[in-house]
């Protein structure tokens, strides 16, 4: 057994931003009891996280989970700011669409073995975004340009950005939880992404 997470990402908050609206988050997540205002090493992307809230149960669809969760060994919520490549952990990419036109670019064949030609020019947009270069492809479909974090990845697969909620091994996050919290993004898209480690 992995562990499961989901993401909140903010994929449009600049790197200046970032560090104010984490708070901001941070801030209503514990005073809502959502999560614990402690931070302790219950995440597993950061050295510390906050644990699981009195009013957690409220906020994840705990149906079909352990009765006792959110129990003392629970995973907690970790925030990351700076400029990350957020991914769904397991497996390849699939495909990938222009936001302008919405076509979409396969990325794998039949036995979901990554295209070399096709993945080429997005394999460079994610490095480069992990290296602070933002790669800015034309749409082979319609030809604008496509900043790196508005391409749309199948499945969530990605998301480029420099702010992060992750929730680790919660159940899956309530639709009005995730648009709460969205809310204090001052308007900004969010990325849901979840996966397994
Ligand atoms: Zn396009």
């Amino acid at each position: 057994m992995g562990d499961w997470f989901q993401t909140i990402v903010d994929v449009e908050a600049t790197s200046e931003e970032a560090e104010a609206l984490a708070a901001e988050v941070r801030e209503w997540l514990v005073g809502s009891g959502v999560a614990a205002p402690e931070r302790t090493p219950c995440v597993l992307d950061a050295e510390l996280g906050h644990p699981p809230g009195p009013r957690a149960a409220e906020v994840a669809d705990a149906s079909g989970w352990s009765p006792d969760w959110p129990g003392s060994w629970s995973g907690g919520v970790s925030v990351l700011t700076g400029r990350t490549v957020f991914d769904g952990g397991q497996g390849d990419p699939t495909a990938v669409s222009c936001p302008h036109c919405s076509a979409s670019v396969v990325l794998v064949d039949d036995c979901f073995e990554l295209l070399d030609a096709a993945w080429a020019p997005f394999r460079e947009v994610v490095h480069g975004w992990a290296e602070g270069r933002d790669v800015v492809l034309a749409c082979p479909s319609c030809a604008r340009p496509v900043a790196p974090a508005a391409w749309r990845w199948e499945d969530d697969y990605f998301a480029f950005g420099h702010l992060g909620f992750t929730f680790w091994n919660w159940p899956p996050l309530r639709p009005g939880f995730v648009s709460d919290l969205t809310a204090r993004l001052h308007g900004h898209r969010v990325v849901l992404l979840d996966g397994k480690l």
